[in-house]
């Protein structure tokens, strides 16, 4: 069951849930407000669309993380402008012209064009599953945006890539120290291989520390990334790296421990090993 979190006074969060439903994100200004993602599908963003009906919102704008199915799927039910940066407009292109239909969603699977994880979960989420309910996005950026949400008050939009997603964007709220990550921190998933990469991870994690915030929400979680915990990933991952005198790029899972006694480290090796056995 989904739940509408109220985290700060500005700031509520749509709990994950089922078939791989990630959080919704909604940010009160009085000038601008702002929704991070537009759901897995029609239904999903219907129950959101339910949870906030009391909430007074301005002028409000939706913010596509990445391009992924469940991020925006249920796009069609916003009634707001959609925002993404160039890299997820492309994405969504590509899709749109892809069929959706459960014929077509195993046919991918069985070929290796789509992860087994996604492709149970969209059978079981979507009942008609069709691309007319992606929307193309309004307002595009290519590295940064802002919006000012009041007076005092900004998001900030930021293009991060990494390796979950190439095309990731990340939302920062100065004024209250919090991040929405989308999956950014996520590692690179594809038919051969579930992986991060130093070259990626890295410039990933520091990008994350300059910002200084308390809280990271990071879309598949109900508990927040502390600061802390993202510097200490980002020294464990570079002594690993000076350990095993890692020469190439890939951080595959025999780099790491089976498990780790921090909470955050042993949550992303929890979600590694997930995707490894449906891989
Ligand atoms: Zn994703």
């Amino acid at each position: 069951m989904h739940e509408l979190k109220k985290i700060t006074e500005n700031i509520y969060i749509f709990t994950p849930g089922e078939n791989d439903r990630p959080i919704f994100g909604l940010i009160q200004g009085d000038s601008n407000s702002i929704i991070i993602d537009a759901g897995n599908s029609t239904f999903h963003t219907k129950l959101f669309l339910n949870s906030i009906k009391d909430i007074i919102i301005n002028n409000t704008y939706a913010v596509l993380t990445h391009w992924h199915w469940d991020h925006i799927f249920g796009s069609s039910e916003l009634p707001f402008p959609i925002i993404s940066n160039i890299h997820t407009l492309r994405q969504i292109n590509l899709i749109k012209n892809m069929k959706w239909d459960e014929k077509s969603i195993i046919s991918r699977e069985k070929n290796k064009l789509e992860f087994s994880f996604c492709s149970i979960n969209m059978l079981r989420e979507i009942e008609v599953p069709t691309s007319n309910t992606v929307r193309i996005p309004d307002i595009i950026f290519d590295e940064s945006l802002v919006i000012n949400l009041d007076n005092t008050r900004k998001a900030i939009m930021i293009y991060v890539g990494g390796d979950h997603s190439p095309d990731s964007t990340i939302v920062h709220l100065p004024s209250e120290k919090i991040v929405f990550l989308g999956d950014c921190i996520s590692p690179a998933i594809d038919m051969k291989n579930i992986f991060y990469t130093k070259s990626r991870l890295i410039p990933l994690l520091s990008k994350l520390i300059s910002l200084n915030a308390d809280y990271y929400y990071e879309s598949h979680s109900m508990e927040p990334i502390l600061l802390s915990e993202i510097i200490f990933f980002k020294e464990y991952v570079l002594n690993l790296i000076n350990k095993h005198g890692i020469l190439y790029d890939n951080l595959n899972r025999e780099h790491f421990p089976d498990k780790h006694q921090n909470k955050f480290i042993n949550n992303i090796l929890k979600c590694w090993d997930m995707f490894i056995e449906y891989n």
